[in-house]
């Protein structure tokens, strides 16, 4: 997984296009990430003690991978990510900047 959890994604298809959005969860086995501020959808909810008014609120879906792109924390551009392997160590590059993230 390129993207992990506290970077900064912008959305590039869909609904939310183009709009940035902070990363809370990453999911390896879907591919997906959670960012809670877009792709929110409309639930109904039933009532239910927690929620005695039931109605409508909004659930922000998982988004797939392929669907957004990090914005490079260095150079604050939507940035293809490269990997450097450095002393076995595996750092994130931006492919605009060429900085490590
Ligand atoms: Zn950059």
């Amino acid at each position: 997984m390129k993207i992990k959890s506290n970077d900064t994604i912008v959305v590039i298809k869909g609904k939310d296009k183009g709009i940035k959005a902070k990363v809370e969860r990453v999911y390896p086995k879907s591919g997906k990430v959670l960012a809670p501020t877009v792709n929110k959808y409309k639930k109904h909810m039933k009532k239910s003690e927690s929620n005695p008014q039931g109605g409508v609120v909004e659930v922000p879906r998982p988004l797939k991978i392929s669907n957004v792109m990090l914005v490079c924390p260095k150079c604050k551009k939507p940035a293809r990510i490269g990997y450097e392997i450095v002393d076995d160590k595996k750092y994130r590059v931006c492919k605009k900047c060429n900085k490590r993230i």
